[in-house]
């Protein structure tokens, strides 16, 4: 099973993207991505809207679309843990902070409600890494993984290019944090970081529906992982810990 861990749906006004319900079930059968973990962009004013949308993908394509909450934390509490709720009675598996698409970084006081949500239903958190440092550097969450410890804690893009070393250290410091792999340079980057984690907090995601297949060649262009390792990382990781 191969599990695409990162994936919008909607537009988004901070990167000016569009992917519709169609081009992402397109490049899913294409690229043969059984299933997708799906998000709003972070620049979108109707995250709700968005939310819904997915909702109603997931409806149509049975165990092939599975939601991730993603709200602007610059909102009330209230508002927020409201909007969180009703996604997670639609099935939702997982909340996102984008630190520089929602110009919050992790450290903020606003930040809170994120990790508050996460705690009280029982879900993993993804924070965006790498485009917008310093505020997304891999180990300005160091200290919110510290002091929740249970919460399972995804850096997306784990570190991207140049800061995938920061995330390798940090997931090794941290037993709760997990590497989401798109826009990582190489292929040896990823090799690394299974060898230092294992295969178990190793993920692939790819971010836009025409990355899919690029993402999936970072892994199948690495001779020396085992059946088992690869099977992990494409899918199996993900199955577990997004509880598909
Ligand atoms: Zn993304």
């Amino acid at each position: 099973m191969i599990v695409d861990s990162h994936q919008h749906l909607g537009g988004c006004f901070v990167f000016d993207h569009h992917v519709s319900a169609e081009e992402l079930i397109g490049y899913m059968d294409g690229a043969g991505v059984d299933a997708s973990m799906v998000m709003p962009f972070p620049g979108t004013d109707e995250e709700a809207g968005v939310h819904d949308q997915i909702a109603a993908l997931a409806q149509k394509h049975p165990g092939r679309i599975f939601g991730m909450i993603s709200i602007n934390p610059h909102c009330g509490r209230d508002a927020y843990m409201r909007e969180a709720e009703r996604c997670v009675k639609m099935g939702f598996r997982a909340v996102k902070i984008h630190p520089l698409g929602h110009a919050c970084p992790v450290t903020a006081k606003d930040a809170d409600k994120v990790f508050e949500a996460a705690e009280i239903f029982n879900l993993p958190v993804l924070v965006h890494t790498g485009l917008g440092v310093p505020m997304t550097l891999p180990s300005v969450i160091v200290p919110r993984a510290r002091r929740h410890p249970e919460l399972k804690i995804v850096l997306s893009h784990a570190g991207a290019y140049v800061y995938s070393g920061e995330a390798e250290l940090v997931a090794k410091e941290c037993p709760n944090v997990y590497l989401e792999t798109s826009w990582v340079g190489a292929p040896h980057r990823v090799r690394s970081f299974i060898k230092s984690i294992g295969a178990g907090r190793v993920m692939f995601g790819s971010d836009l529906p025409d990355n899919m297949e690029n993402e999936l060649t970072k892994y199948r262009s690495i001779k020396t992982l085992s059946k088992e390792e690869m099977d992990m990382c494409l899918g199996e990781t993900a199955r577990e810990l997004f509880r598909l």
